[in-house]
């Protein structure tokens, strides 16, 4: 989700635009990297040396003064021993202790970092389980999901409802952490107390609800697959439980949906679309990836986030983007813009997570091109080439979609509509819609439950393509150029070649001459090629390139 701050912009006033826009004065800040963004970007010295498998997260949320405070027993597997752990926990919570074995540890605190000493032996190939206390006042997201940390709010009858979102910023914001995507537990607890008033639902499926004899009750929810720790969610409010089964290509599956109470009905109609959602996925991208789990809508006082088998809904009940097509074309109209892309994500994103957040174009250049592929499920092939077509209109190519490494950047809001486009382009260049089809499918069978670089996914799509991809993959997602096509005709003879490309790109095209289609092989030199006296040509405009008449 995270960078629909950027459709907000576009689409809201400039105004409102300008107050919370990461990009601009902002963004040119945000590239002056510090020794904190490495700390939490990188794979450290006192990260590398330790692999989590589970997270023991128990946490009490109390609205009555927005506090928090709780444990995380954190238990991982030794790759080489070590006497140092980093565990992550974001200003103002602090850490109350550490703990191993019984034993007090002593840490130092560095910004938003804890550097542990252990005391115990680290033998490799072991497994050690530390716990650590904290609490305080979580950061409050003033944006959600925009910003990040926790959202205090009410519905309309006045009643608390509380969630967090905290993509990019980290779940570091809300509990103690390896914040890292590059590190999954194979499996985690979350368990939320909250007051007898509310309910929560996080990750996972329900285990056990325990009354407590303080005016809270403890809910119990356990995740039995891998989750990135940006995904693990508190929603806590006064919800309806709609439930239901879809048949999928792995059997039963089951749907729980939390809408508000009062949105009962609403909900029960609108959350009807999961499961034309789930048939074109399926179809497309293979297995929904969390049978084990479960698929959950839950209605949030934020937009939406991608969290794993518990997705945030907040689109209020309309179709589109809060009521508007992103594409301009009217297809995105016809299905709810939060149910569709946060979904995807549990494919690409949650399910196939970057190692890195710089190559979050695997979520959301994905998620894009899912918006498209839903489209092409729901009204057609054309349409959906429309779609995708009509959302180049928020390119911005301010900056190049892959940033830094080893920061925690986030690229540019172009991974969306231009990463869209160049999967949506690359469709072209296979020309086989099933081949295409098996190669997205690929990538899901081959990278299921895993951490991937984006490297290995431009990889992947190059070998299983039979194409060298990689100036393609080089030129939408490493610099902020459109290619362009430049040609000439003269009498019987076309001259073209591509200029504003990176070295050797060489990416075939197809154009129209007259009334015949062809596909061109255009190199930066120039070219020739015999075509009817005065026949026009135009670009298919499937691929995503600019066509520029030269003398
Ligand atoms: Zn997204």
């Amino acid at each position: 989700m995270k960078k629909l701050l950027v459709l907000a912009c576009t689409l809201a006033s400039s105004l409102a635009c300008a107050t919370v826009a990461p990009h601009g004065a902002a963004a040119q800040e945000r590239h002056v990297y510090t020794h904190a963004d490495t700390l939490r970007g990188s794979i450290g010295p006192a990260r590398a040396w330790w692999d989590v498998t589970f997270y023991d997260l128990h946490t009490r949320v109390n609205p009555s003064d927005s506090s928090i405070a709780g444990v995380n027993r954190m238990t991982y597997r030794v790759l080489a021993p070590a006497t140092e752990m980093q565990v992550d926990l974001q200003q103002p919570l602090a850490l109350d202790s550490a703990t191993q074995d019984g034993q007090r540890l002593t840490y130092r605190r560095d910004g938003n970092a804890y550097f542990v000493t252990l005391t115990a032996p680290q033998t490799a190939g072991s497994t050690r389980t530390i716990a650590l206390h904290y609490h305080g006042k979580p950061r409050v997201a003033t944006h959600a999901p925009w910003d990040g940390g926790y959202v205090w709010a009410r519905d309309s009858l006045g009643n608390r409802w509380i969630a967090t979102a905290n993509q990019g910023l980290g779940a570091s914001v809300w509990w103690p952490t390896k914040d890292t995507q590059a590190d999954e537990p194979d499996s985690q607890r979350v368990a939320i107390t909250v007051p007898d008033s509310i309910m929560d639902v996080s990750n996972g499926r329900l285990r056990s609800v325990t009354h407590n004899d303080d005016g809270t009750t403890t809910w119990e929810w356990f995740v039995t697959e891998p989750i990135n720790n940006y995904d693990v969610a508190v929603n806590a409010a006064r919800y309806a439980h709609l439930g239901g089964i879809y048949h999928g290509e792995q059997g039963p599956l089951t749907l729980d949906f939390y809408p508000l109470a009062y949105h009962a009905d609403t909900a029960r109609v609108q959350f009807e679309q999961a499961r034309p959602m789930l048939a074109c996925f399926e179809h497309w991208f293979g297995p929904y990836p969390w049978y084990a789990d479960g698929y959950k809508l839950v209605e949030t006082p934020h937009l939406g986030m991608e969290h794993q088998s518990a997705v945030a809904y907040g689109n209020h009940y309309q179709n589109g983007y809060l009521g508007r097509d992103l594409s301009g074309t009217g297809h995105g109209l016809k299905w709810d813009f939060i149910i569709v892309h946060e979904s995807a994500h549990e494919w690409f994103g949650n399910s196939l997570t970057s190692k890195d957040l710089a190559d979050m174009w695997v979520h959301e250049s994905f998620a894009n091109y899912a918006e498209a592929l839903y489209t092409e499920c729901q009204q057609g092939k054309e349409a959906g080439a429309s779609y995708v077509i009509g959302t180049r209109r928020l390119v911005r190519n301010d900056e190049p979609i892959v940033p830094a490494f080893g920061v925690n950047a986030e690229g540019s809001g172009d991974m969306y509509y231009k990463g869209g486009n160049m999967l949506h382009t690359i469709r072209q260049l296979v020309n086989d819609d099933e081949k295409w089809r098996s190669i997205l499918r690929g990538l899901q069978s081959t990278y299921r439950h895993q951490v991937v670089t984006g490297q290995q996914v431009r990889d992947y799509i190059s070998q299983r393509s039979g194409m060298d991809l990689s100036k393609v993959f080089q030129q939408y997602l490493d610099t902020t150029k459109i290619p362009v096509l430049q040609y000439r005709v003269n009498g019987t003879q076309l001259s073209y070649r591509w200029a504003d490309v990176v070295p050797g790109f060489d990416m075939p095209v197809r154009v129209t001459v007259g009334d015949e289609s062809r596909l061109l092989r255009p190199t930066e030199t120039w070219q020739t090629t015999a075509v009817p006296s005065g026949a026009p040509l135009t670009v298919n405009r499937n691929f995503y390139v600019t066509a520029q008449p030269t003398r």
